[in-house]
């Protein structure tokens, strides 16, 4: 039995913000005692995340929102999960290799997928929720079929695929980011890691049958699931670097306003006194996988992409679409920009893709200026250790709330 969602995930921020407004009155008391039940229909969690791991609304405003209908005590379990995804973010932006790491381990786990018999059939059958197991074969086809699954069944899903199919941990996390709507290289790749035991160094994650069917309602009690999930091996984290510099544009100087999947609300910038002579829209989808990213995932985003080109054009101007990244140094210069201004993009495929636009344009004179976000600033530097660590600095980062939305540059 599958769990169908009583929503329609419209790329839009309309839609992202009728969203979180029908949720709210449920951010309180209700998240707290249930949100870890993956019944049909999700009626105890937001279904917030594709819009949130795009910034069509961001991680701010939702805290914003819920606060301003729920007191901090009561809505302490969904600001905390909320904050989870800045806290992941922060921590791979603080150790890019981790996530070069899961790419070279992903590249070697699609070689030993073709040199090593029955691997192939086996990863096949997991991914097409054909493995005989009750509940990960409906989870798999829950997530082609609707782009999303609950956090508990991430989890356990996660979990069965380790310890139990003993796949190659960096299958899966593929599997999610090329089906996923809201597939994001840090929530991902660090949810797997520590399911796997190698973000939480010793600590894994076993699904239990009992602990799955009391959270499922009783609709899966899967058997012959592994008794043990002893950790996987890796080595131990690098040490995080400095946090990125805050860059400012030059407000004299001609600037075009580039547009990513990574934060489709760039109002921020415009607010902020960004004039843009000209705007294009730049994407990455197919750089979540080296496999075929899913199709519903690829229509999301462009979705969202055109959703936000149509909100900017009164303010900002007509958005081109650029066909690729390798038109982006020639749009600049047809344009007589100086500078390429767009919302900082966190480590990923889309940051790479800017990391690497940088020396081209500069050829030709013009600035790559990335902007941090104020909040980004704030809360990144403290995902140093563990979640723990980083939960101590929640109250001020609430207090910040509603601050500018720009990173204090160095002097
Ligand atoms: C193995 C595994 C893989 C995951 N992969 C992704 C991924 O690719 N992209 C992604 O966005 N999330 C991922 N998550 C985190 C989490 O499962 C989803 O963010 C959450 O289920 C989204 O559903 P929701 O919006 O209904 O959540 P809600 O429970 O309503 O939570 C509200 C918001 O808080 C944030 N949030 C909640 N739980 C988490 C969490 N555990 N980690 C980070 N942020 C959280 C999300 O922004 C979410 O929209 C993964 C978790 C696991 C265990």
């Amino acid at each position: 039995m599958t769990a169908a969602l009583p929503f329609a995930f419209t790329p839009t921020r309309a839609a992202a913000l009728a969203r979180l407004a029908a949720f709210l009155p449920k951010a309180g008391r209700d998240y707290a005692l249930r949100r870890n039940h993956d019944l049909p229909g999700h009626p105890h969690v937001s279904g917030l995340s594709p819009w949130v791991r795009h910034r069509i609304v961001t991680e701010a405003e939702v805290l914003q929102a819920v606060l301003g209908r729920h007191s901090p005590a009561a809505a302490e379990k969904f600001v905390q999960e909320v904050l989870w995804r800045t806290y992941w973010k922060g921590w791979l932006e603080l150790r890019p290799a981790v996530w070069t790491a899961y790419r070279a381990g992903l590249a070697r786990a699609l070689d030993r997928v073709a040199a090593e018999p029955g691997l192939a059939d086996r990863w096949q059958a997991a991914c097409d929720g054909a493995t005989g197991i009750e509940g990960f074969d409906a989870w798999a086809q829950d997530l082609a079929a609707t782009g999303y699954l609950h956090n508990h069944a991430r989890m356990w899903f996660a979990s069965i695929w380790i310890f139990t199919l003993r796949l190659p941990w960096e299958l899966g996390a593929d599997l999610f980011l090329r089906q996923l709507l809201d597939g994001d290289p840090a929530s991902n790749t660090l949810s797997w890691r520590w399911v796997a035991g190698l973000q939480t160094p010793g600590k894994t994650y076993r699904a239990d049958p009992d602990n799955i069917a009391r959270y499922t309602g009783g609709r899966f009690r899967p058997r012959g699931l592994a008794a043990e999930a002893p950790p996987l091996a890796g080595p131990p984290h690098p040490a995080p670097r400095p946090m990125p510099r805050a860059q400012r544009w030059d407000p004299a100087a001609p600037a075009g306003l580039l547009v990513t999947e990574d934060d489709l609300s760039p109002e921020f910038l415009l607010a902020a006194g960004l004039r843009p002579a000209a705007v294009a829209v730049l994407s990455d989808v197919a750089g979540r996988s080296p496999l075929a990213v899913a199709a519903g995932v690829r229509a999301f985003t462009a979705g969202a992409l055109a959703d936000a080109a149509a909100r900017l054009a009164p303010a900002a101007g007509p958005a081109e679409m650029l066909p690729d990244w390798d038109a982006l140094p020639d749009w600049a210069s047809a344009r007589g920009l100086r500078q390429v201004v767009t919302p900082w993009a966190p480590v990923g495929p889309v940051a790479a893709r800017l990391e690497a636009a940088a020396p081209a344009l500069a050829a030709r004179g013009i600035a790559l200026v990335r902007v941090l976000r104020g909040f980004d600033a704030r809360a990144w530097p403290h995902a140093t250790r563990g979640f723990f660590a980083f939960r101590e600095h929640i109250p001020a980062l609430l207090a910040s709330l509603p601050a500018p939305d720009l990173a204090a540059v160095p002097a």
